[in-house]
């Protein structure tokens, strides 16, 4: 019996049965095939990729028209003046997110609400909020805690707190850090 077509992904490099790509709607002239070149999975996870970034974009459009409201600007001015760029931020808030929080060392990951666990800090709110020099990305619970410290007073509480931390560890050695 014939061994049944397969057809190879130049994508994912991999050799799959015909069911793997999707049927071309309208065959071209001059396909060699009536199926699409890159496989069903590949397809799906571009997809994805694409509606994660879509998702980012959005919130940040989110987070930047909030602090603009905040800080009393016109709309336009954190992009214009600040250089609160959409696309870098949703690239630099999506990195961020992959880590842990600088704040209280916990995977963004591990919390409960998704993207709504990471915000953007304007670090000293006495300075200029320039995108380039003066944001960072907290979790919300940091960011709640540090909410009008200066820089020192916010680094001199996360020290404060690993020694609290340490404290309630200390005695009970079942009990771990938790980073
Ligand atoms: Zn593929
Ligand atoms: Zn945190």
């Amino acid at each position: 019996m014939a061994l049944r077509p397969r057809k190879y992904c130049p994508r994912c490099g991999g050799t799959y049965p015909e069911s793997f790509f999707r049927l071309t709607r309208v065959a071209h002239a001059c396909a060699t095939s009536d199926r699409r070149p890159i496989c069903k999975l590949c397809e799906q996870t571009a997809r994805d990729e694409k509606k994660a970034a879509h998702r980012w974009v959005h919130k940040m459009r989110g987070t930047r028209a909030r602090h603009e409201h905040k800080l009393g600007y016109p709309a336009g001015t954190l992009e214009k003046l600040y250089g609160w760029d959409l696309v870098q931020m949703a690239e630099d808030a999506q990195r961020a997110y992959a880590h842990k929080c600088p704040g209280c060392r916990k995977a963004f990951s591990g919390m409960v609400h998704g993207l709504g666990d990471i915000s953007l800090d304007i670090c000293d709110r006495a300075r200029a909020p320039f995108y380039l020099n003066n944001v960072g990305w907290l979790c919300v619970t940091c960011n709640r805690a540090k909410s009008q410290m200066t820089p020192d007073d916010w680094a001199e509480f996360c020290i404060g707190r690993d020694i609290w931390i340490r404290q309630q560890v200390i005695g009970s050695p079942q009990k771990k850090l938790p980073f």
